[in-house]
């Protein structure tokens, strides 16, 4: 394993034994809302994610979930990620984590989008499993879906 590898591998467990933003936050007035429950059979991944937000800024991402370590720890990371950011950013972040897990491994071929995703980059070595992609890609479903039922997205 690479040093890089050994990089990735302890953010990704770091993320997995103390997740950002797990426990889901009860929705606050003036924010609009969304929850999206999204399910991953084929390993059993499980994440409840609920997003605010407030004059088109996510201003909060909360969530429960349980399976394995990828799922969780993505969840984490994006959450850290998106806090804070537009919806448009929040659109390109997704399109561009999107882009990383179709890499087959290589990972991105512009820096800048390699910096936007930050610790996200340490699901590069995750886009060579075709199976553990759907685990890293869970939470980004969930809030892609949470966004949509909040509609915020509208207008
Ligand atoms: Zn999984």
């Amino acid at each position: 394993m690479s040093g890089l590898e050994q990089l990735y591998q302890q953010v990704i467990l770091d993320h997995a034994k103390n997740p950002h933003g797990r426990g889901l936050v009860p929705a606050a007035d003036g924010l609009a809302t969304g929850e999206s429950h999204q399910v991953n059979p084929t390993c059993g991944d499980e994440v409840t994610l609920r997003v605010a937000v407030g004059d088109g800024i996510v201003t909060g991402v909360s969530w429960e979930g349980q399976g394995c370590s990828i799922s969780q720890a993505s969840t984490s990371v994006m959450t850290d990620l998106v806090t804070g950011l537009p919806l448009a950013d929040v659109a390109h972040l997704d399109q561009v984590f999107h882009d990383l897990m179709a890499s087959r491994g290589t990972g991105l071929d512009s820096e800048d989008d390699e910096d936007l995703l930050g610790d996200a980059t340490a699901f590069t070595g995750t886009s060579k499993f075709p199976a553990r992609i759907k685990c890293a890609l869970l939470g980004w479903a969930a809030l892609k879906d949470s966004l949509a039922r909040s509609g915020a997205l509208a207008g």
